[in-house]
């Protein structure tokens, strides 16, 4: 039997007029599976015969929480089961602005990127709109709190499963479900350029963060594959067009691995690459994964780094680490639990 939310917004439309209903039923049960409805049955402003008959052709699956770890800093990290017996991993951070929200968008990633742990196992499949959109509601549940910030920093490249991720977009936004505003979500790639202007097209008012951990070519391409394939000029050729299509700034992810990329020569490199651009630059001290043999950077490397980047030009910050009690770096929790072999 095929699973209801499977289904696009825009197939259950067709599907609902199939059955003779006019197209706010849509809308109806979608506020119903915002507000966490497990059956047709609970979904009391449909007739009798409408949830028999539902219940009769499809499924309604949902996410279950296997583990909740909550951290001495307030971080939860949640490892939520899939229906297909997959898992992924979600965490919750608390913030002075609110409660943010970090969720995956893929079981496993084919980017292979050598420091991260998401990657290891390769991927195993996209994650379909309702499951990134139940990954929400399923942590908003569990934890009791508001969410109202949202980063798509988990396990998977957002922009290799991208239809998906703009039916999700729009879900989420949609005020009869969670009601989250664009300004409030950031999407984070590791720089595939055409869905790059895909998404300045599709989604102008929601914040991108790019992943560059590196400001030459030769070392991107050594610590991210995917470098070959779209090549640093490039990529900077689209962020700038990007920028210049929204209106909007740009995150540059740079995550410092000693001896790698944390030197003063690299952070020389990095200024002259971003000098005049609309951009904020995030320094993520590496969360080290023990089968990459990479280390951290020392803090002190990290503050010099960012006072260099600061003192030319380049807004940076050195992002605060949450969770490092409860293994924080993302695939590290799916991993540990053996769920990607
Ligand atoms: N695929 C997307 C989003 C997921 S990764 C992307 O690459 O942007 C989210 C961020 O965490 C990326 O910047 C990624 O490079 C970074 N990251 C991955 N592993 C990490 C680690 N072990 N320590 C610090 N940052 C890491």
């Amino acid at each position: 039997m095929k699973d209801f939310k499977d289904l696009t917004r825009e197939e259950r439309r067709a599907a609902l007029k199939a059955l003779g209903q006019q197209s706010f039923r849509e809308g109806q049960i979608f506020e119903w599976i915002c507000r966490g409805a497990r059956s047709f049955d609970e979904m009391s402003n449909l007739s009798k015969e409408l949830r028999a008959s539902l219940s009769d052709s499809y499924t309604l699956g949902s996410l279950s929480v296997e583990v909740e770890q909550i951290s001495s800093d307030g971080t939860r990290k949640y490892l939520l089961g899939l229906p297909d017996g997959n898992s992924v991993e979600a965490v919750l951070m608390r913030y002075e602005y609110g409660n943010s929200l970090c969720i995956s968008t893929q079981v496993g990633c084919r980017m292979g990127c050598s420091f991260c742990a998401s990657t290891i196992g390769g991927k195993l499949r996209d994650l379909k709109a309702w499951e990134m959109l139940d990954e929400f509601l399923v942590c908003q549940e569990r934890s009791g709190l508001k969410l109202n910030h949202l980063v798509l920093m988990g396990i998977g490249e957002p922009f290799d499963n991208y239809a998906n991720l703009c039916e999700f977009l729009r879900q989420i936004h949609d005020p009869k479900g969670p009601g989250l505003s664009y300004r409030n979500i950031t999407v984070s790639t590791c720089g595939l350029i055409p869905g790059i202007a895909d998404f300045a097209r599709d989604f102008p008012q929601v914040n991108l963060a790019v992943s560059l951990h590196a400001s030459d070519q030769e070392e991107r391409e050594k610590l991210m594959p995917v470098a070959k394939a779209y090549r640093l000029p490039e990529l900077m050729d689209a962020c700038r067009s990007y920028t210049e299509a929204t209106g909007r700034r740009i995150s540059f992810e740079y995550t410092l691995i000693a001896g790698k990329n944390d030197s003063e020569e690299d952070a020389a490199r990095l200024a002259r690459l971003l000098r005049g651009m609309l951009c904020h630059v995030n320094l993520i001290r590496l969360n080290p994964v023990r089968e990459t043999g990479l280390r951290s950077a020392e803090q002190g490397k990290a503050q010099a780094f960012r006072d260099y980047l600061e003192s030319h030009g380049v807004p940076a910050s050195i992002r605060r680490t949450l969770g490092q009690d409860i293994d924080a770096a993302c695939g590290q929790l799916r991993k540990k639990m053996g769920q990607d072999f």
